[in-house]
């Protein structure tokens, strides 16, 4: 009876994680896709639109890289 108990408790354990385990991972990946591609930004040099995240930001104005920066000045 006990090893029966013990057998079933480590089933639900195991259940249990990774059940409660994928949501997790599912939700913070759309929670960084959401805030990373969400806003795309146009430079002000070459008119090419990048995301936010990796556009560079100065004076107001999104530079796409260093060089269109530099440029820009
Ligand atoms: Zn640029």
């Amino acid at each position: 009876m006990l090893k029966y108990l013990l057998v079933i408790g480590v089933i639900a354990f195991v259940y249990y994680f990774f059940i409660k385990k994928k949501p997790i991972q599912t939700t913070t990946r759309t929670q960084e896709t959401t805030t990373q591609s969400d806003e795309m930004v146009q430079c002000q040099t070459c008119e090419v639109y990048c995301e936010i995240s990796e556009a560079i930001l100065s004076n107001g104005k999104y530079y796409c890289s260093q060089e269109c920066l530099k440029s820009a000045k």
